[in-house]
């Protein structure tokens, strides 16, 4: 298909162009101008052309007729072949307008008589036979006719005649007659016809401007009004005027415009109602978040306060007991009942750490804390500790650490050990004979070789649960049961165990049944720790410090609790240090000026002054500015890790105090070389 089909051609685009870009009242005077000019074009050339052939046919009955006449009056000449005869004749023929010349011409075409302007013609004789009777138009040009009037003898009629006397043929007459009349009553019908047309063409034209004008000038007072309303003018109307259907129009218009004004005004009312409502609401919702985070500032401070009161005991329990375990004349069952004091006392002090977690778990600001665990060891711990309630109650306790669980895996050891305390516990609390049981293997996944998903399972033959309470035990405060079966407990363990897992990327199950026990289960997918990197760890649990290389260093306790200063003082004279008491951040001072010990273990909360502003004036004097502190306190929350090490602290222990890990802190502190003893 070619593109002059497809497009139309470049004039018609144009004049399409035309019409759209140019205003209706224009577009209809140009096509009114054109049609009446045309108009009056055409009548005015045929009301000529009519007009001028009735003209035309007088004007030949005239020559014609004067032609005839002076024929007549010619015969006499023409017989006597005396031109004065007829002179008179032509004189007064030549007085007709338009006559221009006449002439009389004998039978052989001899010229008799002619006057008027001398005229180019013929001077042939007409045949005889083919000679008229009346006159003719002999010939025309553009500017005049020729008549012929033939002149016959008028015989007499006589009775005395045998036969009646033929008319004989004289000659002729020639009239030349102008067509100026014709032509100039042409030109006058012309002219007068077309400057009339043209008259009533403007007024029309005028007519036509003046009621499109009266159409087109309301339309554009109206789009004007349309226009000032899209731009968002208030309170826009338009005027009614114009013939009725545009007032029909603008009046629609106005009806639009106020309704549309009257929603926009309800509009508006909701609006501000809505800004009232959300305000007030706001303001309300505020003054609630306040009294929340008072609350919860309230409940932190109450907790911080409540862990802090029972840390202090508990670093005395928990101290002694790792102390009495160096004991070498212990029997077993001593060093048993001592690990349990110490693993009990670890568990008490997770519950302490669960209490203060509780807040932050609920607002999900709990991280997981990754390190080396040997899973046999952490099961093995747990299971002592489970194992001692488990007898208490008659109770058979089975641990089964499968033999494909890798030796050392990365995993939180305390989040995971408080997630199977507490289902031991529960499998314990709610079993009144039979089996509790702790399990581990490896599941079967498609993971990369560094890494294993372990299934821990906890299984007892206890009372079971309804399958309606499946899913209500993991709410908070939840409890299955009715009161009389209900023991002791929060309703908390299994809710903050389920989030614990789901931090780890595992979530817990449960298949139970009333009467016949239950299975609580968990998978989680740990790093796998490489044989190096746990032998490391093996030597380091394992070998036990007796003392360091060097000369002897000073070690400055400071403590407002006398317990917790003596065992720190046992755990490190066996290794060979000197060691320095004070009870308060001022007494500390005044040691350190004293003695300039090596090293100053402080805690933070005391009287008369704390260990944080101890610890910034020690920064703050020159001499001291570069003695190690490593700070202690019963607040292990990082907000006081922080702290601590904002004062200037090298490091920070959270109390209980574990015996490895104040070993590790002194050492890297001074620098030392350990001597180990082979266990
Ligand atoms: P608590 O044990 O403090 O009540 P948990 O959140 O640990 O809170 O447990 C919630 C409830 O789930 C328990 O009160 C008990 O009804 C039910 N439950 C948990 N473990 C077991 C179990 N091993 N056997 C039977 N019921 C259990």
């Amino acid at each position: 298909m070619s593109s002059s089909q497809t497009q139309p051609t470049i004039p018609i685009r144009r004049w399409t162009d035309w019409l759209h870009r140019s205003t209706f009242q224009r577009q209809l005077s140009v096509a009114v101008t054109i049609g009446v000019i045309l108009m009056a074009l055409f009548s005015s050339v045929g009301s000529a052309w009519q007009g001028s052939r009735h003209i035309k046919e007088t004007l030949l009955q005239q020559g014609e007729r004067i032609a005839t006449s002076l024929a007549m009056q010619s015969t006499l000449a023409l017989l006597s072949s005396s031109p004065d005869n007829v002179a008179e004749a032509v004189g007064a023929t030549l007085t007709f307008p338009d006559v221009l010349r006449a002439e009389i011409r004998r039978a052989d075409g001899s010229l008799l008589l002619a006057r008027g302007v001398a005229v180019s013609h013929s001077d042939a004789v007409m045949p005889l036979r083919a000679l008229p009777k009346e006159a003719y138009i002999e010939s025309e040009t553009e500017d005049a006719w020729c008549f012929v009037a033939p002149v016959w003898t008028r015989p007499t009629a006589s009775p005395f005649d045998v036969q009646p006397s033929e008319a004989e043929y004289l000659g002729y007459v020639r009239l030349v007659h102008s067509k100026n009349t014709l032509t100039r009553m042409m030109a006058n019908i012309f002219v007068v016809n077309l400057t009339s047309s043209f008259f009533f063409a403007a007024l029309f034209l005028a007519a036509i401007r003046f009621l499109s004008g009266r159409i087109t000038r309301p339309l554009h007072v109206l789009s004007g009004a349309m226009a000032r309303a899209e731009r968002g003018e208030a309170n826009v109307r338009a005027v009614v005027d114009g013939p009725k259907d545009i007032q029909a129009m603008a009046l629609a218009f106005n009806r639009m415009i106020t309704v549309l004004q009257d929603r926009g005004d309800e509009l508006q009312s909701h609006r501000e109602h809505l800004e009232d409502l959300v305000r007030e609401r706001t303001a309300e919702l505020r003054q609630a978040k306040e009294r929340a985070e008072e609350a919860s500032q309230a409940k932190s401070a109450f907790l911080a306060r409540m862990s802090h009161e029972l840390r202090t005991p508990l670093n005395a329990i928990m101290g002694y007991a790792q102390i009495l375990k160096m004991d070498k004349s212990l029997t077993s069952r001593q060093l048993t009942g001592l690990n349990t004091i110490h693993s009990s006392g670890e568990h008490l002090l997770l519950l302490i750490i669960d209490i203060l977690d509780l807040s932050r778990i609920e607002a999900g600001k709990v991280e997981l804390n990754p390190t080396t665990v040997q899973p046999r060891e952490c099961l093995a711990s747990v299971a002592d500790i489970i194992r001692v309630k488990a007898q208490e109650k008659f109770l058979h306790f089975e641990l089964q650490c499968a033999d494909d669980v890798p030796p050392a895996v990365a995993i939180d050891e305390k989040r995971l050990r408080q997630v199977l305390l507490n289902l031991l516990s529960n499998a314990v609390k709610f079993t009144q004979q039979g089996l509790v049981m702790l399990s581990v293997h490896r599941q079967e996944r498609d993971l990369p070789a560094d890494q294993v998903c372990l299934r821990f399972e906890v299984q007892d033959s206890g009372v079971g649960i309804a399958p309606e309470e499946l899913d209500r035990i993991f709410e908070p405060f939840e409890q299955a049961g009715d009161e009389t079966s209900r023991s002791g407990g929060t309703g908390l363990g299994l809710a903050i165990s389920r989030q614990l897992v789901r931090l780890m990327g595992g979530d817990i199950q449960v298949i139970s049944q009333p009467g016949r026990g239950s299975r609580f289960m968990f998978d989680v997918i740990v790093p796998i720790v490489t044989a190096q990197e746990s032998a490391a760890l093996v030597n380091e649990v394992q070998a036990h410090v007796s003392g360091y290389a060097g000369p002897r260093l000073t070690i400055l306790i400071v403590d407002d609790v006398l317990a917790n200063r003596t065992m720190l003082v046992d755990l490190l004279k066996p290794l060979g240090f000197d060691l320095a008491e004070a009870s308060d951040g001022q007494q500390a001072l005044d040691q350190v000026r004293a003695l300039a010990p090596d090293l100053v273990l402080m805690d933070l909360a005391m009287p008369v002054m704390d260990g944080l502003e101890a610890t910034r004036r020690l920064r703050a004097e020159y001499t001291m500015a570069q003695l190690p502190v490593i700070a202690l306190s019963a607040n292990a929350s990082q907000e006081s890790r922080e702290d601590a090490l904002g004062a200037g602290a090298n490091a920070f222990l959270p109390k209980p105090i574990e015996r490895s890990s104040l070993l590790k802190r002194v050492g890297e502190a001074l620098s030392l070389n350990w001597v180990f003893e082979a266990p």
